[in-house]
């Protein structure tokens, strides 16, 4: 989780734990001889094999697709007609230049054009569209970025900067050729592995669960939400690699190894079969720990606990089930505007509060209020853009800012209450105003239901997230006004060590073992114990096993974690007792270092549940 990410070549027998770090461009000409292995940050566990689907940084998907013998004529004519209209364009742009600035700066753009008619070009697209039968997407995009290969590996680095007017070719001419036929990412009909420059929370639950087997991007960072959608996916994902979507084509074949962060190019014979074998032993394990379903969840001792479900979507609730989560101990309902045509109204909102609700029955569902803004969409269409957005108008703000909004959200969550065991937080509250505010809005809306004569619970327990450091060091003061706390480790760790969630380049500060984390959630399970009020956390720690051990000792009972997590969380809380695990906790605590206690913790894992360190 805490990699920077790094390039590196590795030689198909080297074990994949001591991949060296060098330059990508090394690997040009290695003619598979190699194995490319890219360094990026594991955020969602598991081992995907398979095709793969590139969106570059302007969407564009470029799958292998072959073209019927009888097409070649058509299929070459239409990439002539590409050829043609990005030779005119380039030519408009290059007169517009010649006359506002002179000749002289229009110079890149006859050399643009001389590389789009080179006859040299046109031949090797011809023998791949009508010998090899690709699609001419397909060859265009595989062409091209040899071509942009080889120009990167010139030491010359004039000419290696040729490389960037390849690539604005090549985007050129896909433009022309995609066109219209652009497609969606939800209307996949094939197992692919997605490669995208990024990939936004709404894209990311978009993806077509029945196809998409896993993704890589180039950007993001551990906390994002399209990391933790990921896992809601329960499929492989590694994000922060850095630019390498120029190193392959769409149709390769890549492996994901979700649990080092690493994406493996062009593997070869062995490397694959040695990654088949990796992906039997997560299957076989994960077949043995579903005995552990029907088995209470508690310590070695007999120390009760629970462990609740992160949902995003209704549907998740059943992969809580099977796996035997106690419940529900977060619904993002922000989910519900990802993504949407329209803006959810009153009746989409209960529609899916009902059917967690009744789906759930006896176990608690926490359904917290609209977290949107920062790296979700803010749903306001003429809201401005801001500065900071993790530090803007998100989350709580934003609801008490569009009352209609938080209202409409309000009542659909009050009507659902009497379906089951509802509960509502309010997240990132900062100051006990803000707590104050939105628990009048909720008491206006049961006015209001009351006075239609609509049934609701009046006491639905009322919590709140603790995951920005004022709310932490002023606990004592909320406590009095909420019926539980949950403690959101992502956004706590970003707020107290100044780091970005969704940022690659920081990710080696963006831990939660970082002590200054580890004291504030000692410091708000003591003040909850002390108070008498419940506590859980359900950020993603809660769901790592690095940290099941410190937090059991440190006081935790109740997690709250993505459903592909609840199994092995399970395990371990059956493997240890309270003194093990306290005794775990005092050292983690007398440790300095984020990177020391990790270790620590590790080490731990491995001697109480060695199957589940990886
Ligand atoms: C958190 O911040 O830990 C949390 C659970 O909320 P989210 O990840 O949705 O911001
Ligand atoms: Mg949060």
């Amino acid at each position: 989780m805490d990699e920077q990410a790094a390039w590196s070549i590795a030689e198909p027998t080297r074990n994949k734990h001591s991949a060296r770090s060098c330059d990508p461009n090394n690997a040009i000409g290695l003619g598979g001889a190699y194995v490319l292995q890219l360094q990026g940050i594991a955020v969602s566990p598991g081992v995907a094999i398979g095709e793969t689907l590139v969106i570059d940084s302007e969407g564009f998907r470029i799958p292998r697709r072959f073209v019927v013998r009888d097409a070649v004529e058509d299929e070459l004519e239409r990439l002539d007609r590409a050829i043609e209209l990005t030779g005119s364009q380039i030519d408009e742009n290059r007169q517009a230049v010649a006359r506002e600035l002179g000749d002289q700066y229009a110079g890149i753009f006859s050399a643009h054009l001389q590389m789009l008619r080179d006859p040299h070009l046109r031949e090797e697209l011809e023998e791949m569209i009508r010998d090899r039968h690709y699609s001419p997407e397909y060859a265009v995009s595989r062409t091209m970025r040899r071509y942009v290969k080889v120009f990167e590996a010139l030491e010359n680095s004039y000419l290696s900067q040729r490389a960037h007017d390849i690539i604005d070719i090549e985007k050129r001419l896909l433009r022309h050729l995609l066109g219209h036929r652009r497609e969606e990412l939800s209307q996949l009909t094939s197992p692919v592995l997605v490669l995208a420059h990024d990939l936004t929370p709404s894209e990311t639950a978009n993806l077509d669960r029945r196809f998409v087997q896993g993704f890589v991007t180039e950007l993001g960072g551990p906390g994002s939400h399209t990391a933790i959608v990921a896992e809601g996916l329960g499929i492989p994902a590694v994000v922060g690699t850095g630019p390498f979507l120029t190193d392959v084509s769409g149709g390769e074949v890549v492996i994901i190894d979700g649990d080092q962060g690493l994406v493996i190019l062009r593997p070869d014979e062995e490397t694959i079969a040695r990654y088949r074998h990796e992906a039997e032993e997560h299957r076989s394990l994960a077949a043995r720990l579903e005995s552990l379903r029907d088995l209470p969840a508690e310590t070695a001792d007999g120390v009760p606990l629970q462990i609740l479900g992160n949902i995003e979507f209704p549907y998740e609730v059943e992969q809580c089930a099977q796996r035997g989560a106690d419940g529900i101990g977060l619904y993002r309902t922000e989910f519900l505007y990802l993504g949407a045509k329209i803006e959810p109204t009153e009746e989409i909102h209960y529609e899916a509060y009902a059917a967690v609700l009744r789906e759930v029955r006896d176990g608690p569902v926490v359904i917290r209020t609209l977290d949107l803004g920062a790296d979700k969409m803010n749903w306001e269409p003429d809201s401005r853009e801001e500065k900071n957005p993790f530090l803007g108008v998100r989350s709580i703000r934003l609801s008490l800012r569009d009352l209609p909004l938080f209202r409409t959200q309000l009542r659909a969550i009050l009507r659902a209450s009497t379906l089951g065991n509802a509960r509502v937080m309010f997240p990132m509250v900062s100051t006990v105003k803000e707590l104050r505010q939105a628990r009048m809005v909720l008491a206006d809306m049961m006015e209001d239901l009351e006075d239609e004569g609509v049934n609701f619970n009046r006491d639905i327990p009322i919590g709140m997230m603790v995951e920005v450091p004022s709310a932490v060091l002023t606990l004592d003061d909320f406590l009095g006004e909420v019926d539980f706390v949950s403690i959101g480790t992502n956004d706590l760790v970003q707020y107290t060590l100044a780091v970005d969630r969704t940022n690659k380049d920081v990710v080696s500060l963006y831990s939660p073992a970082q002590p200054a984390v580890l004291r504030l959630i000692e410091m708000v399970l003591q003040t909850c114990e002390q108070r008498n009020v419940p506590v859980n956390l359900c950020g993603q720690m809660s769901g790592s096993t690095t940290y099941t051990m410190l937090l059991l000792g440190m006081g935790l009972r109740n997690f709250s974690v993505t459903p592909s997590a609840i199994p092995e969380i399970k395990k371990i809380c059956r493997s240890v007792t309270m003194s093990q695990c306290r005794e775990v906790a005092e050292h983690a605590l007398s440790l300095e270092s984020a990177d020391e206690i990790k270790h620590y913790l590790r080490q731990e894992l491995r001697a109480v549940c060695p199957e589940l360190y990886v």
